[in-house]
């Protein structure tokens, strides 16, 4: 008996155009491999066949739950699983084989008998579950097909069976890379991991931008979280850190601008320098943690006034937009940087108290324009730091 790990791929993937798949399964397939070489899980071959995902060639058993474990966190699968392949030569063949397998599971317990079968064979899915379940009735507690206490899930195509007890959740979304490039501005709060997190789940290459406001200490902490980040999702790249000294910036704004206008002021500078890095690196697009109405700085209000301020060249994505502060709290938990981003400092001392929360866009363009020369100059440099 032979045992693989079995994957089932995000629906909307499988949904996708035949022109479209192909390219996007490949992408897959290619991010898993990176997955694997990155985490050290020995298997030798993945591959994809009829909207299901195969592992083989796994070392020991170890190699197979690991793989399980990093399938779990690779953009574009639904759920995975170790599953016993069986080769049978009839319906009562098969039944007698599960039994072997999947006896112990239903031993004393109520169970529900999940069967699927493709391709072409000489009974339904329906005749399966019914032969198999009879098979292991006797071992039971009795069936149970709305609550039992055991699934036992047996797909079946072709001469061949995947059996197999429960699938491990996946974070679906697509494979990263199929969608393009983008920036985040990465502060190593709460938000920003949440915010690369989703659009790195919409299939895109996320590099991480994070500007020095006041300290430098505060790129240990973007580079703390931009680092577990990575290393928990971000495959089949070589994701970044760019680090911009933005001292000058916040230096001239306190010196500068109307204190009211500090924060938006700030918030446009990094817009800009965001925009032109991007233009400049080729990428497609600038995401941000912001959510609407969490800060005052964040105002509706004052988004408007920062887009008519400075219309930007490339779109500027706020993925957690919709969210409250306790939905990202539990999302950064869900995907295991919440340690990490709850100790990063808050480093900005600009004036927080008197931020204006309906901005004009008038004031706010002139107000900008006093710093806008400094800003530009900040533009040009920056270090580059690997993530993984
Ligand atoms: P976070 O939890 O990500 O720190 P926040 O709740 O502190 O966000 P703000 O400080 O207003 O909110 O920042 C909103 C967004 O602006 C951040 O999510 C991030 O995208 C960007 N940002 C803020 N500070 C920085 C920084 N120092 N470097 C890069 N981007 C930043
Ligand atoms: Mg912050």
């Amino acid at each position: 008996m032979d045992t693989v790990v079995l994957a089932s791929i995000a629906g909307e993937i499988v949904l996708k155009s035949d022109r479209t798949r192909p390219r996007f399964e490949r992408r897959l397939v290619k991010n898993i491999v990176d997955a694997f070489r990155r985490e050290g899980v020995e298997c030798s071959d993945v591959w994809i066949e009829a909207a299901r995902l195969y592992v083989s060639g796994c070392r020991n058993y170890d190699a197979l739950e690991k793989a399980v474990d990093t399938l779990s966190r690779v953009f574009g699968i639904h759920g995975a699983t170790v599953a016993h392949l069986v080769r049978y030569k009839s319906l009562d063949d098969l039944a007698e084989r599960v039994k072997e397998i999947a006896g112990e599971w239903v031993r004393g317990k109520k169970f529900a008998v999940r069967a699927r079968r493709s391709g072409v064979e000489e009974f339904t899915s329906l005749d399966a579950a019914r032969v198999i379940g009879a098979a292991l009735y006797p071992l039971s507690a009795g069936v149970d097909l709305e609550n039992p206490e055991v699934e036992v899930f047996v797909e079946i195509r072709g001469g061949k069976a995947y059996v197999y007890r429960e699938m491990r959740r996946g974070p679906d979304g697509l494979p990263i890379g199929v969608e393009g490039r983008a920036i985040v501005l990465f502060s190593g709060g709460l938000d920003s991991p949440a915010a690369a997190w989703m659009a790195a789940k919409r299939g895109i290459e996320v590099d991480l931008v994070h500007y020095v406001l006041a300290s430098p200490l505060s790129i240990a902490d973007a580079l703390r979280v931009g680092k577990k980040l990575a290393r928990l999702w971000l495959y089949g790249y070589r994701p970044r850190l760019y680090v911009f000294d933005f001292r000058p910036v916040t230096a001239a704004i306190a010196g500068m601008v109307d204190n009211s206008y500090a924060q938006i002021v700030l918030r446009l500078a990094m817009y800009v320098v965001a925009e032109k890095f991007a233009l400049a690196m080729g990428y497609d697009a600038v995401y941000t943690g912001e959510s609407v109405g969490q800060v005052s700085s964040q105002t509706l209000k004052n988004l408007y006034a920062l887009a008519r301020a400075h219309p930007l060249k490339v779109p500027l994505i706020r993925p957690l937009a919709g969210l409250d502060k306790e939905e990202i709290v539990s999302l950064t938990r869900r995907i295991g940087v919440y340690e990490e981003a709850a100790r990063t400092k808050e480093y900005c001392q600009l004036a927080r108290g008197l931020v204006a929360t309906r901005a004009d866009p008038d004031k706010l363009a002139r107000e900008y324009a006093k710093i806008e020369g400094i800003v530009e100059l900040t533009a040009t440099r920056y270090i580059e730091i690997p993530l993984v």
